[in-house]
């Protein structure tokens, strides 16, 4: 059984993290789908809001698990004892990032822990969760970036009626 972790904040969830959890879990027997539980960073959505959205979001397919955790993404893939790691490549400017992290999971696993990288569909290469939530805090229209019942979420912490687009 080959299994990998998707890790992220997915706040909230987009079409892109829908697009890399779909392919990723084709790919792979099991996928868990874990959220980072990051105290020192700001959230729009609580950790369990985001897990309810993102369980909702990817309910039919079936080797997809949603789970939280907190500290090092790599002590956390260690204690599962899985050692792939996905991450989506929008740009070049996720890249070096994205670089120096998995070299240093690599590392610092002795050469156990590996990152998979799936480059973006086009349509969704521009797609952010901090894009979404800066678009909604206006009132504009996010219906092409996240499901329907993560926009109504999203315009409710906004105090803004969610009418579909
Ligand atoms: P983090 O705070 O760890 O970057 P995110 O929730 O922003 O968490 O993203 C989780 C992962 O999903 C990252 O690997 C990020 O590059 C990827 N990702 C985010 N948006 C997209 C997108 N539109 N298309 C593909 N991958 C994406």
């Amino acid at each position: 059984m080959k299994s990998a972790i998707y890790p992220g904040s997915f706040d909230p969830v987009t079409y892109g993290h829908l697009d890399i959890i779909h392919r990723a879990a084709d790919i792979f027997d099991e996928l868990y789908v874990s959220v980072l539980v990051n105290s020192t960073k700001s959230s729009l959505f609580s950790v369990d809001e985001r897990v309810n959205m993102l369980k909702e979001v990817t309910s039919d397919i079936s080797n997809v698990h949603i789970e939280t955790f907190s500290g090092l993404t790599l002590q956390y893939a260690l204690d599962k004892d899985i050692h792939v790691l996905i991450r989506g490549l929008r740009a070049v400017t996720d890249f070096e990032y994205e670089l120096q992290i998995a070299q240093t999971n690599r590392k610092f696993s002795n050469d156990i822990v590996d990152t998979m990288f799936l480059t973006t569909s086009l349509q969704y290469a521009y797609l952010s969760s901090s894009v979404v939530k800066e678009i909604a805090s206006y009132g504009g229209d996010i219906s092409l970036s996240v499901p329907p019942q993560v926009a109504r979420r999203v315009y409710e912490k906004y105090g803004i009626e969610y009418r579909s687009h």
